[in-house]
């Protein structure tokens, strides 16, 4: 295949949902007692509403929507740092047009940038670099924020300030890692989940390893997918047919794209300039071991919690979500967003509450640009 139309074929995806329909009878699958797979990627979210999927595939297949949006995990309080650093007079505050938007507890971005802060969006931490080069006498700051996929950017972009000795460049480092968080959903004993399918730009990163643990100690299948809807309709009869032969194994849908061990290069430049934080808080989910990243000390001149003195206290960051939002439970799939009190009354996308209805990875304005659903649920 050479041609994204070849993977949108309806003939193939026609045959596909046919064998996928015989597995799920195969299991015993019903609308009463659904098989729940999970897809952890907010661009699989995207996917699934944008080709119908959701409607197309045996009625006995639930979908639970995964914490795989970067913006929408991200805690009030990180959002509420960042104006607070965006404030300052002396800085340029760089970061992607998805953070402008998303609320924090006294204003977000967009807010902070017509009250008269220094916002620039910008499309590469390499743009933010350009903008410290041109303005020698202001700080930049990025923003940087995103899973396995992004993080590679932020560091070659450290990499470069050090090498340019660059003292006005800093980041604002929220990068977090995938594979923490699902282990976190794993252990929670109310969440029901049969199968993952997997996330396809963060394993082209890190490749499949790293997910061993969710078929080695928790008995569930995995299956790494790409974008286009026969690639999530193959990658689903993968796991489908791993659970109706009892297996439980991590398999790649998705290996024109994926590497078995991810992508060397980028993994050194991860190691070189990132550490582990012991935890990092998850919107809905809570603090989480290991789950994020900071910069490391030999390159503290381009940190901005360095820099700036923020730090990271479990007490002081932990800002209660708004009443009424349920996006902590959206975004573990335990509601679907129209489930929402708020959805389509107090949220919208032109008026959003939570960052779901922000994000372009986000479960809840995938449900409101795709699927139709510009109600709450009666
Ligand atoms: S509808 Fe709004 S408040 Fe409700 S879960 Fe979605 S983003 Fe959060």
């Amino acid at each position: 295949m050479r041609f994204a139309s070849e993977f949108r074929d309806p003939v193939l995806a026609r045959a596909l949902l046919a064998a996928v329909a015989g597995k799920a009878e195969a299991i015993g699958a019903t609308r009463e007692r659904p098989v729940h797979i999970m897809e952890i990627c907010g661009g699989h979210t995207h996917s699934i509403f944008r080709y119908g999927l959701d409607k197309l595939v045996h009625e006995g297949i639930e979908f639970v929507h995964g914490p795989g949006c970067p913006v929408c995990v991200l805690p009030m309080a990180r959002v509420d740092e960042c104006v607070a650093i965006a404030e300052r007079p002396e800085v340029i505050f760089a970061t992607f047009g998805d953070a402008m938007r998303v609320p924090g507890h006294r204003k977000s971005l967009m807010q902070a940038r017509a009250d008269g802060a220094d916002i620039r969006m910008v499309y590469s931490p390499l743009d933010a670099l350009e903008l410290a080069r041109r303005n020698p006498d202001r700080e930049v700051v990025f923003f940087a924020l995103g899973f396995e996929t992004t993080t590679p950017s932020t560091a070659l972009a450290i990499l470069q300030a050090a090498r340019e000795g660059l003292g006005n460049f800093s980041v604002f480092c929220n990068h977090i890692t995938v594979p923490e968080p699902i282990r976190a959903l794993l252990e929670d004993p109310d969440m029901r989940l049969d199968g993952f399918i997997g996330p396809g730009h963060v394993s082209m990163v890190i490749g499949l390893r790293p997910y061993d643990f969710i078929a080695r100690d928790f008995g569930k299948p995995l299956v790494v997918a790409g974008f286009e809807p026969t690639d999530l309709l193959q990658a689903l009869l993968m796991v489908l047919t791993q659970i109706a032969e009892g297996r439980a194994a991590i398999e790649n849908q998705y290996a024109r794209v994926v590497p078995e061990n991810g992508n060397p290069v980028s993994l050194a430049a991860i190691a070189e300039v990132y550490e582990r934080r012991p935890s990092f808080e998850w919107r809905g989910l809570g603090e989480i071991e290991s789950s994020g990243l900071r910069i490391r000390p030999a390159y503290a001149a381009f940190d901005a919690e360095a820099k700036f003195g923020i730090g990271y206290a479990a007490a002081r960051r932990t800002v209660p979500e708004i009443e009424g939002c349920a996006c902590g439970q959206v975004m573990t799939g335990r509601l679907k967003p129209t489930q929402c009190p708020q959805y389509g009354r107090g949220c919208t996308p032109e008026s959003p509450l939570g960052a779901l209805m922000v994000s372009s990875e986000g479960a809840c304005a995938a449900y409101w640009q795709y699927a139709g659903a510009r109600t709450a649920a009666a």
